[in-house]
């Protein structure tokens, strides 16, 4: 088993996780098998309590965990699918040792970060390792060299290097070369500073990946090499990239980066077949189309808070060579009224959320989408939204609401199932993770999709009323995806319009280059058509949704 460490230095936001999945990317292209795992130093024991505006979005696994975005990279960019034991917070280390101690597992011994939480974390390392799966472990270590939290996982990996041998292992330090205008210079000191604080550790980098504004020239290289003793050709430029970040792994490449690695872990690997991959960045680089997207959400300055989303519709676009341009819609300055924001998109997306706020403008967005048969598509606090924005006004029910909007509502289309089974004690908690679909014949999800049952990652409390669902349904609202049992609304759709579709799934979650998510795709392919005057959804989608008869509806009781 060979291992990467990749640590971060100078600054935070230098990319490390992209530059460790794109690692991964050149890796797997190669033909290893390659796992990749993220330490947190935080005290959070995950970051499913971290508002979106610090931590950006939170990642939903197959398992249900609520993980960093950086295992959104892993997985977009590598095929490996990841549970809750690829994510590692201090919160969990702690939590881990004081239950142990607590246990009576340490013998009565002082209980110390070093050996007790170290070996917590080297076993995290070690459960990974497993060599009938993987061939290489990449583990990407949070926060930049220096911080204090940090320490603990520095001093593991120390020690994991000694138990494993120096050569099955890469240390890779991602720092920052900073420009200069005023000098028209790079500057090498932060990075040798770093490197130092490292060394301090007991830790010497054999790769840097000099993420930089400008070209490293020769003289730079060799300084950086020199001063942090690394063999100058492991001094990797990665410079910001033009168009998309699907272009990192390319740049790397080009850099010798994967070369290098394959040689410092001493394993002998074909050269990378990166065809499809190269392909893909330049459906992104130079579509032949373009077309506007609205999403009105919450957290609109916060570029990683709907990350996923974002990727998501950029993999879908390029599978229909299309380019994005993305109008970012603060949902609540729509609160009193859509007026022109949207009168120039081909698409309104609105994405999950929690709380009442912006409620009412995501409502008013999805009015808007409806009565000008925009393409709409409505994620998790999306689907809510479209479901209560149809009961209102459509359906006439002029009060509809979520219990999560307004507790009295008379009329809750959205709500608790305790509540909707008349439970006083509403402690219900998250339903998290992957969860099955069946999809109704003759609908759009199941032209969309081309298969009867899917399965998808939930992260939300409240569900449809099915209480609502046959009135709602004689006004044209088609439930057309339900749990297996039938109680539960996945999917929704109107059965008068191109492209209106809702999930109370996250499908964001598992979309990739080459390998778009249906839904995204259906998305992009009937603004496409929106935007050239037809209103016909894709090729593939030959029809739009007719009636479903009520047999249908009802999936299995
Ligand atoms: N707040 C909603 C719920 O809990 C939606 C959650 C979401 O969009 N992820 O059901």
């Amino acid at each position: 088993m060979k291992y990467i460490f990749v640590t971060g230095g100078v600054v935070s936001s230098l990319g490390k996780g992209l530059t460790a999945a794109s690692l991964g990317t050149l890796l797997e292209a190669r033909s290893l098998r390659v796992v990749l795992q993220k330490f947190d130093p935080y005290l959070n024991v995950d970051p499913g309590t971290m508002n979106p505006f610090q931590h950006g979005e939170v990642y939903v696994l197959n398992d249900g965990a609520e993980t960093d975005l950086d295992l959104g990279h892993y997985e977009r960019f590598t095929n490996c699918v990841l549970t809750r034991h690829n994510n590692l917070t201090s919160g969990q280390v702690y939590e881990t040792v004081i239950l142990k101690e607590r246990r009576g597992d340490y013998l009565g011994k002082t209980v110390q970060v070093i050996p007790h939480v170290t070996d917590v974390i080297k076993d995290r390392i070690r459960k990974l390792s497993d060599e009938t799966k993987y061939d290489v472990v990449i583990t990407e270590i949070g926060g930049t060299t220096g911080d204090i939290e940090g320490l603990p996982f520095l001093e593991a990996i120390r020690q994991f290097i000694l138990e494993v041998g120096p050569e099955n292992v890469v240390n890779m330090h991602v720092t920052l070369v900073p420009y200069i205008k005023a000098a028209h210079e790079l500057k090498t000191k932060p990075t040798q500073q770093s490197v130092a604080k490292l060394r301090e550790i007991g830790l010497q980098p054999q790769v840097l990946i000099c993420r930089s504004e400008q070209p490293l020239d020769r003289d730079v290289r060799r300084k950086l090499s020199m001063f942090c003793s690394v063999a100058e050709k492991a001094v990797i430029e990665e410079r910001d990239v033009e168009h998309t970040i699907y272009e990192v792994p390319l740049t790397l490449h080009a850099e010798g980066l994967d070369q290098l690695v394959c040689d410092l872990l001493h394993v002998e690997t074909p050269q990378p077949d990166l065809n499809d991959w190269q392909k893909f960045v330049d459906c992104v680089v130079s579509p032949s189309k373009r077309v506007k997207i609205a999403v009105v959400g919450k957290y609109m300055d916060v570029r990683d808070a709907y990350k996923s989303i974002y990727e998501s519709l950029t993999h879908a676009a390029a599978s229909e060579d299309c380019g994005i341009d993305l109008k970012l819609i603060d949902a609540e300055s729509l609160a009193h009224g859509v007026d022109d924001q949207l009168k120039d998109v081909a698409g309104v997306l609105v994405p999950g959320g929690f709380g009442v706020r912006g409620a009412e403008g995501k409502i008013n967005a999805t009015r808007y989408a409806r009565e000008h048969r925009i393409p709409f598509l409505g994620l998790c606090l999306g689907m809510q939204v479209a479901t209560i924005e149809f009961a209102r006004n459509v359906c006439g029910i002029k009060n509809a609401n979520s219990t999560e909007f307004d507790k009295e509502t008379p009329d809750p289309v959205i709500s608790l199932l305790e509540e909707q089974r008349g439970v006083r004690n509403k402690g219900a908690s998250m339903r998290l993770g992957t969860w099955p679909t069946k999809i109704a014949p003759g609908t759009l999800a199941k032209k969309i999709y081309g298969d009867t049952e899917v399965t998808e990652r939930h992260r939300h409390r409240y569900e449809f009323n099915m209480k609502y669902r046959d009135g709602m349904n004689a006004k044209g609202f088609v439930i057309s995806g339900t749990s297996p049992d039938g109680t539960l609304a996945e999917l929704i759709e109107l059965r008068d319009h191109p492209y209106f579709v809702g999930c109370q799934y996250h499908p964001e979650f598992q979309s990739k280059p080459n390998k778009p998510h249906p839904l995204f795709r259906g998305f992009i392919a009937a603004a496409v058509a929106y935007q050239t005057g037809g209103e016909k959804p894709r090729s593939t989608i030959k029809q739009p949704p007719v009636g479903v008869s009520d047999e249908e509806l009802v999936l299995q009781r």
